[in-house]
């Protein structure tokens, strides 16, 4: 056993399930699954920015309703939602799917929902220097469901906005009602 299907097992003892013939792989499959969870850590961001000339299109590029799955960092339980990640191109565009990618990348590891946001938005300004990126993000957080305020049906939106979707003048607004309006 490695260290974490060890760990698994010892879960399951605590939980007095050692001889339930159900768990005796169990912590093999625990072990594929957060190695799968947590695959994001492990990706290589800056591989995903295969970029293109954006041509004559200049306007605001979204890609909404991304599943996302994350797990919390406080309570390593799962939080289950979607994100929409939206640029506006600077000089160069990135193909589509990466945007998803992307939003896998950060929500694959031990998270916190303000976090992804931010990073995903961070890596479009770093990598391909839009005019400006959003990110937002709206999960069910399990750690709230299950235990502690048992709240089944609070949802949590968060929003990240860099560069000209933060700006405080004309264009600055018109961005970010865009952005509203296509998100809707
Ligand atoms: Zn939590």
């Amino acid at each position: 056993m490695n260290k974490i299907e060890q760990l698994a097992q010892e879960l399951i003892n605590w939980c007095g399930e050692q001889d339930n013939p159900g768990t005796k792989e169990t912590h093999k499959r625990f072990y594929k699954a957060w190695e799968f969870m947590t695959s994001g850590c492990r990706t290589d961001i800056v591989s995903l920015f295969t970029t293109f000339e954006k041509g004559d299109y200049d306007q605001m590029v979204l890609l909404k309703n991304i599943e996302l799955y994350s797990m919390c960092e406080h309570h390593l339980l799962p939080f289950i939602g979607k994100a929409h990640v939206a640029y506006i191109p600077g000089t160069k565009i990135v193909g589509i799917s990466k945007l998803a990618r992307l939003v896998d990348a950060y929500s694959r590891r031990l998270q916190i929902q303000e976090r992804i946001g931010e990073q995903v938005t961070q890596a479009l300004m770093d990598y391909l220097q839009p005019v400006g990126a959003a990110c937002i993000i709206e999960a069910q957080h399990l750690c709230m469901q299950m235990r502690g305020v048992k709240k089944q049906n609070s949802v949590m939106q968060t929003s990240s906005l860099k560069g000209v979707f933060l700006q405080q003048n004309e264009r600055g607004v018109a961005a970010r009602n865009e952005l509203m309006l296509m998100i809707k």
